[in-house]
């Protein structure tokens, strides 16, 4: 890609306007008119895989709503290009420039703005860290309906923005239908305040949905209300060994019927991707034989003693099957945050061993894991696999939300190839398609997807998004290079 010559070159000039803008010191990252910045800006301008990185020399920290609406259109009257940034924790380079846009970093609007204990509905600004939010519900005895391995660092608006499924989609559904309110800020500065706060509102288009999952394309969200559930009481965890794929379908479906209203997640490890979390952590295994598959169970509900019971005779009636072959019961929180590290620790114990190839993917279930064994085989026929330095892929293992039809396949390398790449896109794109699955489930399109979008969006619906896109940003200031 080139760089788009309709955007200008930042100068003193604007880095001036920005300081008198944004008053505080630590609120401007200038790179511009100082050398001195550039360690300081490093970490804005790479992405948590350390895949992407952009060129920016600029880094704005809007303290409200104000500020970032002023900030837009300045940098819309101006022809500034801009990336939103929330923990920059995202894995497809959709947080991180492609060349010198400006980043506008939403870490100094971290607040929590209302809460309503008797609706559940929570009120809270863009930069706040998910992990403070959960906590800051858990005091009142509710839960945040959205978690994910980065909690300690994404932000709310990071998660709204990129449509975020995680953990626990299974039990409390889509931000899609959580998120009850947004306020944003489109290109020209305009605030859209749709702050709503009512479950129900069928006045007219609901445009607020079409902020959820744009990944910074159409404006910056600055606040977000929320639908949040009572926290269950009893929490239960079960891991457990499978011999076959067709075995973690059947555990899937007796778990459904057997568990029914409490089962809140149902995650899938292949015996590769644990292996790894393996050997980078050194913690004991949970079981202790080796399976080519492994289910995490989790169960809330209201009363302990009444769901352990029923995991417990769950787990009794699949192993009588010979559905599952061994298992193990969590028997305190400290056993359960084990349990869960296993399968909340594999994107980071991957990003240690060097570069991952990550695709976030959605396949009908059946055929679910069939990608990992064929992307294996091709890579393996390319001679590309192998257990020494001069094989640059080290792995190829799948892992994900079962639950919601979700993998995780990825391609753990030595380090980042061309030939990889080549051997995996896109044949995995084609793959995906040919089965009517989305090449993106819930990580967005960023940079990497761009350019395969239409593997699962047809040309009357890119079309459409492309209006909207015009429609909400018409001089494309707002994260160009990226989504569409
Ligand atoms: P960023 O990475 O900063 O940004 C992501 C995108 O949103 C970018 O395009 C950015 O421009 C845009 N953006 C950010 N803030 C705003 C805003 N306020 N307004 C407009 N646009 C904005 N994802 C899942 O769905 N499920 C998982 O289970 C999951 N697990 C993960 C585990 C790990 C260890 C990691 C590192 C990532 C995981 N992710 C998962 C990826 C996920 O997309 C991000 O973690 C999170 O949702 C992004 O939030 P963020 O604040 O870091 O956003």
């Amino acid at each position: 890609i080139k760089r788009d010559s309709r955007f200008a070159q930042l100068t003193e000039e604007h880095v001036a306007y920005f300081r008198e803008l944004l008053g505080s010191e630590s609120a401007v990252i200038d790179g511009v008119t100082s050398s001195d910045a550039a360690d300081d800006i490093e970490p804005f301008n790479s992405d948590w895989m350390r895949k992407y990185r952009g060129h920016c020399k600029l880094v704005l920290k809007p303290a409200s709503t104000e500020e970032v609406s002023k900030i837009l259109k300045y940098c819309n009257d101006k022809m500034l290009a801009v990336v939103p940034q929330g923990g920059n924790t995202g894995l497809v380079g959709g947080s991180v420039p492609v060349f010198d846009e400006i980043v506008i970093n939403m870490s100094r609007m971290s607040q929590i703005l209302e809460f309503d204990d008797v609706s559940g509905t929570l009120v809270a600004e863009a930069g706040c860290i998910l992990e403070v939010a959960d906590q800051f519900l858990a005091e009142k005895g509710y839960i945040f309906p959205l978690d994910l391995g980065a909690k300690g660092s994404c932000q709310i608006g990071g998660n709204v923005s990129t449509n975020a499924g995680g953990l626990r989609l299974l039990r409390y559904g889509s931000l899609h239908g959580t998120v009850l309110g947004i306020e944003a800020v489109l290109a020209d500065g305009t605030v859209v305040d749709d702050l709503c706060k009512l479950r129900k509102n069928n006045t007219g288009y609901d445009l607020k949905q079409l902020f959820i999952g744009a990944e910074g394309t159409i404006g910056i969200i600055t606040k977000v209300s929320i639908q949040c559930p009572q926290r269950s009481p009893a929490q239960n965890v079960a891991f457990f060994g499978l011999e076959s794929f067709d075995q973690v379908q059947q555990a899937f479906r007796a778990a459904k019927g057997q568990l029914s209203e409490i089962l809140s997640a149902f995650e899938l490890m292949d015996e590769g991707s644990q292996a790894l979390v393996r050997q980078v952590t050194n913690n004991k295994r949970p079981l202790e034989d080796k399976y080519p598959f492994y289910c995490l169970i989790e169960t809330s509900g209201s009363n302990a003693d009444h769901d352990s019971e029923k995991l417990q005779a769950f787990l009794e009636d699949v192993m009588e099957k010979g559905i599952v072959v061994d298992g193990t019961l969590a028997q305190d929180e400290t056993q359960i945050k084990a349990l869960w590290a296993w399968r909340e620790g594999i994107t980071e114990a991957l990003s240690h061993l060097g570069g991952t190839y990550k695709y976030d993917v959605s396949i009908p279930l059946k055929e679910l894991y069939q990608l990992v064994e064929d992307t294996r085989a091709r890579v393996d026929a390319a001679g590309l696999l192998g257990d020494t330095e001069e094989f640059p892929v080290r792995a190829v293992v799948g892992y994900g939300h079962m639950g919601d039809a979700n993998l995780h396949l990825n391609v753990s390398t030595r380090r980042f190839d061309e030939r990889v790449e080549k051997v995996l896109e896109p044949f995995v794109y084609e793959w995906i398609a040919e089965r009517q699955g989305s090449i993106s489930a819930e990580h967005g399109l960023g940079v990497m997807k761009k350019k395969f979008i239409g593997y699962s969006r047809n040309p009357t619906m890119v079309g459409l998004m492309r209006d909207i896109k015009t429609t909400f940003d018409p001089n494309g200031i707002l994260n160009p290079y990226k989504y569409l």
